[in-house]
C-alpha cells in the first residue's frame, strides 16, 4: 500500500474542484499536500455557460483569493419576470426585483465559465495545489486512508478524496453510491448576444410556454441566453442558420433591448433533477455536480456547489484546529448533515418553479401569486436573502469577514 502522501486529492479541476483545493489550503494550512486530478486540465472543453453568483458564494471566492484574478465582471442590479404566450406582444413584468442600494450589493454577479476557471488555476498554481493530467479510475478505503488509483496505474494514497468530477462522477460511481434522477425532457441553449441598447445591468426572464428564456447581462452591451425547450426544438433551433435562429430568439425576448445579434453559440445541455443518496462514504465526499444537479432556472448549480466547500472547509478547519483526522466518519458526516436539508429545498424549489411555469393551466394562478410577491416589500426581502444564500449560520468562508490566506 502507498504511503499515505496527500491530505486532499480532489477528481475534477472544473469550478468546485478547484474551490475545493485552494479553500483546504486555508482551512488546513501550508504544509498540507493538496493533488486535484483532472484528464481535461491543459485542454478543458470550451464552455459559453456565465453564472449568477449570488453574495455568499462571491464572497467564498474573495476569501480564498481569486475573485481578485478575474476579469471584469458585470453585476446584476435589476431582474424583471414576466410571463406571457408567445403571441402576445408586450412581455408583461410581473415581478421585479431592485438591488439594495443601501448596501451597494447587486442581486448577483455574472460571471463566465471560462474566466472562472482561469482565475482559480491561477490560483490554485499560487497555492501550491498540486496538478495530475489523468483522472482516477479506481478507489478503495485502506485503513484511515483513501488509496487512489489513476489512469495511468499509479496508485497514491490521502486522507479524504473530494469527488468534485462533474454530474457523471465516476468516483460517485466507484464508491458505489446511488442517485435519484429525473430528465426534465428539456434541453437549455445557451449562447451570447450583443444586445443593441445598453441592458445596464438588467436581467430578464421570461417564462413561456415550453420554458424560460433567461437574458443575463454580461459586459460590454452582451447578454448570456439561457433558453430553455424540448429537446427535439432545441437541436432543431441549434442547427438552423444564424439569422432564423436570432429572429425566434427576438420573437421571444421582445424589443426591449433593441435588436439582439448572436456573437458565440449556440450549445446546448440537457437537464436533469440529480441528488446522490448519500454525499459521503469512507473517506470519501460529494460536491457540486457529482452531489446534486438542478434545473438552471434558478442559476443555483454552482451557488450551491460553493456552499458545499465552504461548508466541508469549516469541518475540516475545525478538525484541523483540534489536530483531530479531518476524514473521520463523524467529520463527514457532519458535512452530509450541513447540505442536506439546503440541497432538497433549493432542488426542491427549482422543480415546483418549472412544474408551476410549464403547466399552462396554472397561469392565472402563478400570475396572481407573482402579483402578490412583488406587491410584499418583506416578501421579496425574504426571497431576496435566501436567493444570496444568506439565511441561516454561515461558515467563515461564506462570511463577509475577510480570512487570511
Ligand atoms: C444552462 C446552464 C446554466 C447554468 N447557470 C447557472 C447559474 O447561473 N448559476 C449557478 O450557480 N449555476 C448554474 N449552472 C450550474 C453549473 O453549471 C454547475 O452547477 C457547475 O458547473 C458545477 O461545477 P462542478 O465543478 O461541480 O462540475 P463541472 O463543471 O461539470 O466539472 C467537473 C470536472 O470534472 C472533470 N472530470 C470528469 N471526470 C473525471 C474523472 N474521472 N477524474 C477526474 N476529473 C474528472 C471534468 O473534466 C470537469 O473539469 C448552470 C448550468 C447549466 C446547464
Amino acid at each position: 500500500m502507498p504511503k499515505r502522501a496527500f491530505e486532499l486529492i480532489v477528481s475534477g479541476a472544473g469550478p468546485v474542484g478547484l474551490a475545493t483545493a485552494i479553500a483546504a489550503r486555508v482551512a488546513l494550512g501550508p504544509r498540507a499536500r493538496i493533488l486535484v486530478c483532472d484528464p481535461l486540465l491543459r485542454r478543458p472543453r470550451r464552455s459559453l455557460l456565465a453564472y449568477a453568483l449570488s453574495a455568499a458564494p462571491r464572497r467564498l471566492l474573495e476569501n480564498i483569493g481569486a475573485w481578485r484574478r478575474l476579469g471584469p465582471v458585470q453585476p446584476i442590479e435589476r431582474m424583471e419576470i414576466t410571463d406571457s404566450e408567445l403571441r402576445d406582444i408586450v412581455r408583461q413584468s410581473f415581478l421585479t426585483f431592485e438591488a439594495d442600494m443601501a448596501s451597494g450589493e447587486p442581486l448577483a454577479v455574472m460571471v463566465g465559465h471560462d474566466d472562472l476557471v482561469m482565475a482559480l488555476i491561477e490560483t490554485a498554481r499560487a497555492s501550491s495545489i498540486e496538478f495530475r493530467e489523468e483522472s482516477i479510475s479506481a478507489i478503495a478505503q485502506r485503513g484511515t486512508s483513501v488509496e487512489v488509483t489513476l489512469s495511468s496505474g499509479e496508485t497514491l494514497a490521502a486522507g479524504v478524496l473530494a469527488a468534485c468530477d462533474g454530474a457523471q462522477s465516476i468516483v460517485r460511481e466507484r464508491a458505489k453510491i446511488p442517485v435519484v434522477s429525473w430528465d426534465y425532457q428539456r434541453e437549455a441553449i445557451v449562447a451570447t448576444v450583443q444586445t443593441e441598447r445598453d441592458h445596464e445591468g438588467c436581467a430578464v426572464q421570461h417564462f413561456l410556454p415550453a420554458g424560460t428564456l433567461a437574458l443575463l447581462p454580461l459586459p460590454s452591451r452582451r447578454f448570456s441566453i439561457v433558453w430553455v425547450e424540448k429537446p427535439e426544438d432545441a437541436k432543431r433551433l441549434c442547427e438552423m442558420p444564424k439569422e432564423d435562429f436570432e429572429f425566434e430568439l427576438q420573437r421571444r425576448a421582445g424589443h426591449a433591448f433593441g435588436k439582439l445579434s448572436v456573437v458565440e453559440g449556440p450549445q446546448h445541455y440537457p437537464l436533469r433533477l440529480q441528488i446522490a443518496r448519500r454525499f459521503h462514504a469512507e473517506r470519501l465526499v460529494l460536491l457540486g455536480d457529482a452531489a446534486h444537479t438542478t434545473h438552471p432556472l434558478a442559476g443555483q448549480g454552482l451557488n450551491l456547489g460553493l456552499r458545499d466547500v465552504g461548508f466541508l472547509m469549516q469541518q475540516f478547519a475545525d478538525a484541523a484546529r483540534l489536530g483531530l483526522d479531518i476524514g473521520t466518519a463523524e467529520q463527514l458526516e457532519g458535512y452530509e448533515r450541513s447540505r442536506r436539508a439546503e440541497t432538497v429545498v433549493t432542488l426542491g424549489t427549482a422543480d415546483t418553479l418549472f412544474g408551476l411555469f410549464t403547466t399552462p393551466a396554472a397561469r392565472a394562478l402563478r400570475d396572481a401569486g407573482l402579483g402578490i410577491v412583488d406587491c410584499s416589500t418583506p416578501i421579496k426581502s425574504a426571497l431576496m436573502r435566501q436567493a444570496a444564500g444568506e439565511a441561516g449560520e454561515l461558515p467563515e468562508l461564506l462570511r463577509r469577514e475577510p480570512v487570511d490566506v
